[in-house]
């Protein structure tokens, strides 16, 4: 049995031409051209944007002309990972599919069902004659695995519609309705760099093994931030020292679980650092024992480095990322548990001559993002930051209940499957809140078919799901078209 057996046979039948098609991420001209042709084949009026997204356009059925129009919207490229072991070429090479009891899987490669099965369900519900309703859109956008760039460029007039269907979720069973926007901040302080006072006794600092995670959806979920406890261990130090070196985090999106320290201090205070030292360590082993049980923290006397950052900018940089905002600011009034508004410090990096800070901040509501950020630099000019930078901001979708749209996705769901299905939103980035800002009047959700271990060759589409987010996906519009 291949893929094109399996029910619903309209979905997979296309979701395995999808897979047949090359597509990585930033390589999507063959994708793009065998969209163009779908289109052309099934008789669909369809455009090309400047960035490369596609959008095809079917007319309402007849009598339904004043009906809601809807887009149904995926991404058209896939993330490109493979086992080490695997030869595949994802430049040329078709996905293999393999059946696996109630999933779907590639043979060591990511299966692309991210996001070529929302693709092709918005290629099957446009072309199924069956469904009467108002004028419908299918949309594939591109490169939303790396940096969201065909729905940050998308115009409005590639979004022809009063609702949009993103299928882009992971979860039968599973509703959004909101996601967060995010913005990047970067602080550099220059530094002079200094000889290494020679009278001084210097040790390496390093906290490894911290759990991490992802700077949105885990910051509420109580780990420690790296970043933040190298800076609250220096600036809480007591004792006269010389930062020689300091490295900590890495992405702007990922928690802080390492950091490194070199600082010199005056001899007669070794004994004051080893005691402030182990007393630092047991209070974060208190603070932490629910959630951060691996971490490792070591001072080891090294040999004095050559140079070390002037006292003054160091100073001021570590007590700027002490005092700087981190973590959870606000949580949401509409959904019970979602956070609304956080921010991530991420790292602190040396670079040139310069120090480097930068953190993320997210937020449902862009108001309240910028007020963060805001905050944020106050504390960074207070401390004197030569340069402040603000990078790769993005819009949120703020959640709204009393959506119309999820009124009747809810009911859809609710008379197909007799439970209610849950609605939640994510303190995380997703197409939709980019589609607001050039579309600021459309209702939208986010859903799709279950599948796990997405962005790695063991990433799987559960078979049912498919059937049970098609059948959805024809009911909503369906009711949609009774409006
Ligand atoms: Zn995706």
């Amino acid at each position: 049995m291949t893929i094109k057996e399996l029910k619903p046979t309209c979905v997979w039948q296309i979701f395995d031409e999808i897979t047949k098609v090359p597509r990585p991420s930033g390589k999507l001209d063959k994708i793009r051209a065998w969209l163009v042709d779908f289109a052309k084949k099934h008789n669909l009026e369809y455009k090309v944007d400047e960035v490369g997204n596609v959008a095809m356009f079917r007319p309402a059925a007849p009598g339904f002309e004043n009906k809601k129009a809807v887009v149904l919207q995926g991404h058209m490229d896939m993330v490109a990972e493979k086992a080490a072991s695997s030869n595949h070429n994802f430049d040329t090479d078709p996905i293999e599919t393999i059946i696996d009891g109630e999933w779907v899987r590639a043979n060591n490669t990511t299966l692309g069902a991210d996001d070529g099965m929302g693709l092709a369900i918005a290629l099957a519900a446009i072309t199924d004659p069956d469904i009467k309703c108002g004028p419908m859109e299918a949309l594939a956008t591109v490169d939303e695995e790396t940096g969201l760039t065909g729905a940050s460029n998308i115009k409005a007039d590639m979004l022809q519609g009063d609702y949009l269907l993103n299928l882009d979720s992971e979860d039968d069973g599973v509703i959004t309705v909101g996601c967060a926007g995010g913005l990047v901040s970067i602080f550099k302080f220059n530094y002079k760099e200094i000889d290494a006072p020679a009278d001084r006794l210097y040790f390496q600092i390093n906290f490894a093994k911290f759990h991490g995670g992802h700077s949105g959806q885990d910051i509420d979920k109580g780990f420690a931030s790296a970043t933040k406890l190298i800076a609250r261990l220096l600036c809480t130090l007591g004792i006269d020292f010389t930062l020689a070196r300091i490295d900590s985090g890495n992405l702007h999106n990922a928690i802080a679980f390492t950091a490194e320290t070199v600082i010199g201090i005056k001899p007669e205070d070794k004994e004051r650092l080893a005691v402030a030292f182990n007393q630092f360590k047991a209070d974060i082993e208190n603070e932490y024992h629910v959630t951060e049980k691996a971490f490792e923290m070591t001072c080891k006397s090294v040999d004095a480095p050559a140079k070390a950052i002037d006292p003054d900018t160091a100073c001021r940089v570590l007590m700027a990322a002490f005092a700087a905002p981190h973590g959870v600011a606000s949580m949401s009034m509409e959904i019970k548990g979602l956070v609304e508004t956080s921010t991530n410090l991420a790292s602190i990096k040396m670079r040139g001559n310069q120090l480097v800070l930068e953190s993320f901040s997210r937020s449902a509501v862009e108001s309240r993002k910028y007020e963060l950020v805001q905050q944020i630099e106050t504390v960074m000019r207070l401390a004197g930051a030569d340069e402040i930078i603000r990078e790769g901001g993005y819009q949120g979708w703020e959640p709204r209940m009393d959506s119309n749209l999820l009124k009747l996705a809810v009911n859809s769901w609710e008379k197909l499957y007799g439970v209610k299905p849950v609605v939640e939103a994510i303190h995380a980035g997703l197409e939709c809140g980019l589609f607001l800002k050039a579309a600021p009047h459309m209702e939208m959700i986010s859903y799709g078919p279950t599948l796990q271990d997405v962005h790695s060759p063991a990433e799987r589409c559960h078979i049912p799901a498919v059937q049970k987010g098609w059948d959805f996906t024809v009911e909503l519009l369906k009711e949609i078209a009774t409006l």
